[in-house]
């Protein structure tokens, strides 16, 4: 069977240090989330993830449901990112389960939620040509922990037209 056509895909390269990197990261953090800027390259359906710029601690307010960094940490990502001659792609964080929170949802545990972004991640996603990074952390049993990572491509933003 030929392939299907598909225009719109986006090819990812990714440096795997980076990410092997924020997956500690991340864990060190649990049960609270952790987030970092993604730093690479662009150029038309070809994205590449090089670096990865992390807020400093005093920006951050970070709870096991939510992640908030100061808008000035945009600013120095990009600045950042400029120096190494690259450019602010996107932004990547933890989504952390704990033990107990699998016990008494099994289908976490089985995998079956897996890496997409919530509602919220979407309304504050900084573009349409972001790139997210979603890494799962799952305590499959207390202190041993599963951990991956998936990415999500650009989206358009929809503002509904009361109007019409
Ligand atoms: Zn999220």
């Amino acid at each position: 069977m030929a392939k299907p056509n598909k225009p719109y895909t986006i090819s990812l390269s990714v440096n795997p240090t980076c990410i092997k990197q924020f997956e500690k990261h991340g864990k060190e953090k649990f049960p609270n989330e952790a987030a970092a800027f993604l730093i690479g390259t662009s150029k038309g359906h070809s994205i590449s993830i090089e670096e990865l710029y992390y807020p400093s601690i005093s920006s951050i307010k970070a709870t096991n449901s939510s992640f908030e960094v100061d808008y000035s940490e945009e600013d120095n990502a990009k600045k950042y990112a400029e120096e190494l001659g690259l450019k602010l792609i996107g932004d990547i964080h933890t989504h952390p389960w704990e033990f107990w929170q699998l016990k008494v949802n099994k289908s976490l545990l089985l995998g079956e939620v897996a890496h997409q972004p919530s509602e919220t991640d979407w309304n504050d996603r900084y573009g349409i040509d972001w790139i997210t990074g979603i890494t799962l952390i799952r305590e499959v049993r207390r202190g041993s922990f599963k951990i991956s990572t998936r990415f999500w491509g650009p989206t358009i933003p929809i503002i509904l037209n009361k109007n019409a």
